[in-house]
């Protein structure tokens, strides 16, 4: 059993205020794996005002020694990095080989590609001959309240962190109380790359203790949030109050529009991409709607894949998926399976129950949901689970009008032969992104959605932009 009661404040670990245990569950064997604490007001406050003292020095320190210092952090994370996909496993149920190759890696590809967007950085821009004596100056916009979810718990933390840090800005980071081992770890790095004191600091607790305080306070310039559409509304109202800028990367219900053309790997890509992580991506691509002449055939091909995905205990080796993170996330994806069987959706493999050979863990069969009407709840709603919906479309406005009317907007993606007709749809979506044919973002680009799926904008120069404020300056020269 892990103990890690202490929170990074100010350069060191220090005890919460009012010790108030918090039990982490290992998903795979439903036992505790750490007691944490839940941070209190004090904490909060102790935090930020460690931040907002650590803020001058830090905004006026060049920014290639910031980049110098945060670069150093990718050392430590060379020196650990089993043990820090092991806490990631862990805790949230990633298996172990999945937690190695793609949850821990967030951290180097986010952190050497912010790095390399911050050369891009114009920190003071005269604007030229229509303004000869104008410039903008860009600036850090101050204390930044980072809060994550357990998901993808490396990824959320990276893409705020780092580019607070690259920007200037100090921080306080509350990761999702499920997930804070892997958080905890992110402190120690930072301790050890030399980050100075009061730059990151980190303050665990729920979110109505310490993730609302942070919203609330006054000395807190901007939040950047990454979680539940629920908790992003809010998130958002309670900030409000002090004005402050709030990124927000919040659900998704991807539409996936596969057409007769799409490549042969089309299916057996977009289902193994929805079935990741056990479904609990918030870019999953839930809604699979197929073009009606080929739909039985990719209901066989969909099923055959998904029937093939294992499912196993988080700590041993494979490409088999883990089991979902908690208890009441079971019993919600639970709910939504019956909701789908009692709404008059075909269930074409999977179903309720934990798969045959278990008899504990929080384990989800992968489910394929086939002739889901546009409406059900299912088809309406994030599931966060391995359950997916198939829905036959006619022809391309039928298909953009099915995936355009949700609530969300985050990816949509896109299978066909036909180049045109991808370029022409990659318009028509109303999503922060799509995706097309299997070709994921670059390096140099970013995540994030419209509509209910938030307004962020993580990675690339946009991920840096979000912490900076731009200043306009006249009689410049
Ligand atoms: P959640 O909203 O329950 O919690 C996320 C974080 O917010 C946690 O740290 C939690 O303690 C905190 N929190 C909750 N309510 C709060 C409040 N009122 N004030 C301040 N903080 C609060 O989400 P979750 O269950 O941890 O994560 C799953 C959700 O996150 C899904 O909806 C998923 O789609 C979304 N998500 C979105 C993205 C994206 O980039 N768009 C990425 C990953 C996850």
């Amino acid at each position: 059993m892990i103990i890690k009661r202490d929170f990074y404040i100010n350069g060191a670990w220090v005890a919460p205020a009012n010790a108030r245990d918090y039990q982490v569950i290992n998903p795979t064997t439903e036992e505790p794996c750490a007691i944490i604490s839940l941070g209190d007001k004090a904490d909060t406050d102790a935090a930020v005002a460690a931040a907002k003292a650590a803020f001058p020095a830090w905004a006026a320190t060049p920014p290639k020694e910031r980049a110098r210092i945060v670069a150093r952090i990718l050392e430590q994370y060379e020196a650990r990095v089993q043990e820090f996909a092991e806490a990631i496993s862990v805790e949230m149920g990633a298996p172990i080989d999945f937690a190695l190759s793609d949850q821990a890696t967030c951290l180097p590809w986010h952190t050497s590609n912010f790095l390399k967007a911050f050369e891009e950085i114009e920190w003071i821009r005269p604007l030229g001959p229509q303004a000869p004596t104008s410039a903008v100056a860009m600036e850090p916009i101050g204390v930044v309240g980072l809060i994550t979810p357990w998901n993808w718990p490396v990824n959320q933390i990276a893409l705020k962190a780092i580019p607070a840090m690259l920007a200037g800005c100090t921080c306080v980071l509350k990761p999702s109380e499920e997930a804070p081992l892997d958080a905890m770890m992110f402190a120690e790095f930072c301790h050890d790359a030399g980050v100075p004191a009061g730059v990151f600091n980190l303050v665990n607790g729920d979110g109505v203790g310490v993730g609302s305080q942070l919203t609330t306070h006054a000395d807190v310039a901007m939040i950047s949030f990454t979680g539940s559409t629920r908790a992003g509304i809010a998130i958002s109202k309670a900030s409000a109050e002090t004005l402050k800028r709030v990124v927000l990367e919040l659900g998704g219900k991807g539409a996936n529009l596969v057409f007769a053309d799409a490549d042969d790997k089309a299916i057996e890509r977009s289902v193994r991409r929805m079935m990741e992580n056990s479904g609990q991506s918030c870019n999953a691509p839930s809604r699979m709607l197929v073009e009606r002449s080929i739909y039985e055939q990719a209901v066989e091909k969909a099923v055959a894949v998904a029937e093939s995905i294992k499912v196993g205990p988080a700590h041993e080796h494979g490409d088999h998926i883990g089991p979902v993170v908690n208890k009441s996330q079971w019993e919600k994806i639970q709910g939504y399976i019956q909701k789908g069987i009692d709404e008059g959706a075909r269930l074409a493999c999977g179903g309720l129950g934990l798969p045959e050979t278990f008899n504990r863990g929080f384990y989800v069969k992968p489910t394929i949901f086939a002739d889901v009407k546009p409406g059900m709840t299912i088809e309406k709603e994030e599931i966060f689970g391995p359950v997916m919906a198939m829905i036959p479309f006619d022809n391309e406005e039928d298909a953009v009008r099915i995936a355009n009317d949700t609530p969300y907007g985050l990816t949509n993606y896109v299978q066909t032969g036909d180049q045109a007709r991808a370029n022409r749809l990659a318009l028509k979506l109303k999503s922060g992104m799509v995706e097309m044919n299997g070709k994921s973002r670059g390096a140099g680009s970013f995540f994030g959605g419209v509509k209910q799926s938030g307004r962020a904008r993580e990675g690339g120069v946009w991920g840096i932009d979000e912490f900076l404020e731009s200043k306009g300056i006249s009689g410049y020269d």
